[in-house]
């Protein structure tokens, strides 16, 4: 294949484009928005987290989840620990497994793949929304005063979530031209609704705490990591990981102290008096003291078991990613579109969604590999 088009700027699309550049593939790299990889560089907190070294295909959500599996272990955290400092910097892990740039500085990555794509030559157009896509034996794209021709495509335009970085779902139409379906589309990785006079009197506090999800009565989700209250809800990255699970109507249970038990934290309230000093923050202490003068439970079991309803979540554009997309089962191994010869996927448009802790970019340079690899042998 000849030239080659990447619709889309972001993680995926730039990687692909050094993969091929690389290569000595001729790419034209089109992004709507004025810079490249704007989604990266507010990634992990500003901090990027980028990959995670426990990256197998349970952390993610697909039609086809064997085929995640697959196209991760061709090109799994190592390979893009190995594919980023190829271009420069140092990558470490924390002690979660999750991967940062040593400087801890999201936007640093991106500028590694700028410059990278700088040196290697790479056409870059930005400010260019592909509006239109068509077929006659070769590609042709069209966008608001502009069209070009290409022999492959890869369709990396990333999906509905975060819209100000320049994805508000409108690429998935360019997929649609040539057949494709959609899965349904939801936030995820987003902070969860619940009532605000449960939460309001405990906004920004965050712990480290155990949480799970109840629908009827079962658990049916459990994680440990940070929750962060909010003036109508709860966010932090268990809350992001329990996001994927949790649904209107279930029931949010927090242990505030997984690592005590009840009884120690019994004989230590007695100890003190009634007091939560040195158990939990003050200000979480000082809101359960009230909430258990108001008589809605013991303190322990407002330690162990504090519930909150969900009453929804935070919608797309407070979502990290989208859980639905371009099915995998309508593209190949290599991410090959089954429908239209010379059409690729790559990033967060196809249907998988990853768990909090690096993965979600995991999948987008993985994904971005297979497509190259795809175009490369073609
Ligand atoms: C605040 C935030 C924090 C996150 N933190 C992490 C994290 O720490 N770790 C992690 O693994 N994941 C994280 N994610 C998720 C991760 O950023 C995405 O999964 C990843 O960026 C997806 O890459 P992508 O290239 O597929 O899509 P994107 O990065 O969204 O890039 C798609 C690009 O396509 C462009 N585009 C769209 N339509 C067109 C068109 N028609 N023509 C031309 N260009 C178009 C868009 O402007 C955009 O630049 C985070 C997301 C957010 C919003």
């Amino acid at each position: 294949m000849k030239k080659i088009a990447i619709i889309g700027g972001g993680a995926a699309g730039m990687a692909c484009a050094v993969h091929l550049l690389r290569a000595g593939r001729e790419v034209v790299l089109l992004e709507r928005g004025g810079r490249l990889g704007r989604k990266l560089s507010a990634t992990g907190n500003g901090q990027g987290n980028v990959t995670n070294t426990d990256c197998s295909a349970a952390h993610y959500f697909s039609d086809d989840r064997r085929k995640v599996g697959r196209i991760l272990s061709r090109f799994g955290s190592k390979e893009t620990v190995g594919f980023l400092e190829s271009m420069g910097g140092i990558f470490l892990p924390d002690a979660r497994g999750r991967v940062y740039p040593a400087g801890r500085q999201a936007s640093a990555v991106t500028d590694l793949f700028r410059a990278e794509l700088e040196s290697l030559g790479a056409d870059i157009c930005l400010g260019t929304q592909v509006q239109k896509i068509a077929y006659d034996g070769a590609f042709t794209l069209g966008w608001e005063g502009g069209h070009m021709r290409a022999d492959a495509v890869v369709l990396a335009a990333g999906g509905k979530a975060a819209p100000n970085f320049g994805t508000d779902g409108s690429a998935y139409a360019l997929a649609q031209t040539f057949g494709h379906t959609l899965t349904p589309l939801s936030p995820a990785l987003v902070r969860l609704k619940s009532d605000p006079a449960l939460v309001r009197a405990l906004k920004g506090i965050r712990i480290d705490a155990s949480l799970k999800v109840l629908r009827q009565g079962s658990i049916c989700f459990e994680c440990r990591g940070d929750v962060l209250f909010t003036e109508n809800g709860v966010s932090g990255d268990a809350v992001f990981r329990a996001s994927s699970y949790a649904k209107k109507g279930d029931t949010l249970e927090i242990d505030f102290v997984p690592d005590v038990e009840e009884e120690r934290l019994q004989r230590a309230i007695e100890t003190s008096g009634g007091s939560l000093l040195c158990i939990v923050p003050n200000g979480l202490g000082r809101a359960l003291l009230k909430r258990a003068e108001c008589g809605h439970g013991t303190l322990v079991s407002l330690l162990k078991k504090f519930t909150l309803p969900v009453l929804g979540d935070c919608g797309f554009e407070n979502a990290q990613v989208t859980k639905g997309g371009i099915p995998l089962l309508e593209t190949d191994e290599n991410l090959q579109s089954v429908k239209r010869q010379g059409l690729f996927f790559a990033g967060e448009i196809l249907n998988v969604d990853g768990e909090c802790g690096g993965y979600n970019l995991q999948w987008a340079f993985a994904s971005a590999h297979a497509a190259a690899e795809g175009i490369l042998q073609c």
